[in-house]
């Protein structure tokens, strides 16, 4: 029934990055007590409370009041029966209409992909590995460290490239090791490599991708993970079958081949560029983006697991004639 109101909020956001993070470098974060015989931490800024990312709209009584004039809904009695705990239906509105105008005041933060590169004896041949290095910043007084999102998975990379120059020895394919920012802005990181790529993509023959890695399935299943992995690349299966049978490696793994590998991370602007992609990943669990995500609910031996295969299949592929 036509526009009853104009209502007008203002919203700040980020690019990507916070500029709230220098905050906590300033802080020194303190570790509660442990909790189930896990060690239990609640970083805390005393005083400061971060606003919910829900966009709230605030309207006066005479407007709300404006907003329901003739649906029978009378603000008072309901107010009344709220103060004394009582249920109150509220009938269905009708015919009535809001217009809202918002604007949106954009700040843009320099931030980075971090990449390293072991040469390998063919120039044009590249394997890439890759984990998210940011995570979700602050909320509600908390710092959300992000232990297993991503501290597992970027740790993985270190791990693998640290092996790879042990190693001594010069693969086929270069391997590059990718430190991608500002995933949880939207994989901003990794799409903007593959959108301005240094080199030809084509020389691009596989993503592997780390994020979440540390987190049983459930604790009844500590050796399931799954493998996500282009389909047309069968041979992924096959390397990673032998390899786990090869070195012992007590993983039960879940092969599960895509056409178009699914998935909210980094991977999926690989797939997007048509480069296949393998994702190991095991649970999925509660304290996924909560300020919970802390190194005390780490399963360390399943990381380990999957880092070892990981480590095994990338110098297999390092190595493959592609
Ligand atoms: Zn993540």
């Amino acid at each position: 029934m036509g526009i009853i109101g104009v209502l007008e909020f203002d919203q700040e956001i980020t690019v990507a990055g916070r500029p709230d993070r220098k905050d906590f470098m300033t802080m020194s974060p303190s570790e509660g007590k442990a909790q189930q015989g896990k060690p239990w931490a609640r970083y805390s800024i005393p005083g400061k409370q971060y606003a919910d990312n829900l966009t709230k709209i605030q309207v006066s009584v005479r407007s709300a009041n404006e907003i329901l004039n003739g649906t029978g809904i009378n603000l008072e009695a309901y107010k009344a029966k709220a103060d004394r705990n009582e249920k109150y239906l509220i009938p269905e509105m009708k015919g009535k209409s809001v217009y809202l105008k918002s604007s949106v005041k954009t700040s843009q933060v320099a931030v980075r992909n971090i990449i390293g590169i072991v040469e390998g004896k063919n120039p044009d041949k590249y394997i890439i590995l890759g984990a998210h290095y940011d995570h979700i910043g602050m909320g509600n007084g908390y710092i959300w460290n992000g232990a297993d999102d991503n501290g597992s998975g970027s740790t993985g990379v270190l791990t693998i490239a640290r092996a790879v120059m042990a190693a001594g020895a010069k693969p086929e394919t270069n391997i590059i090791f990718a430190f991608w920012t500002a995933e949880e802005e939207g994989l901003l990181g990794s799409r903007y490599f593959v959108r301005n790529p240094e080199f030809p993509l084509a020389g691009v023959k596989l993503n592997m991708n780390f994020d979440m890695i540390s987190r049983y399935i459930s604790d009844d299943e500590p050796k399931k993970v799954t493998m996500t992995y282009t389909s047309s690349f069968p041979r992924f299966r096959e390397i990673t079958a032998g390899n786990i049978g090869k070195y012992g490696i007590d993983l039960l793994i879940d092969y599960q081949p895509s056409a178009n590998p699914p998935g909210g991370t980094d991977h999926r602007s690989f797939v997007e560029a048509g480069i296949p992609v393998i994702r190991f990943k095991p649970g999925h669990r509660e304290e996924y983006h909560t300020p919970e995500d802390e190194t005390g609910t780490v399963d360390w031996d399943i990381m380990e697991k999957i880092i070892k295969i990981c480590f095994a299949d990338t110098w297999d592929l390092a190595n493959e004639k592609w």
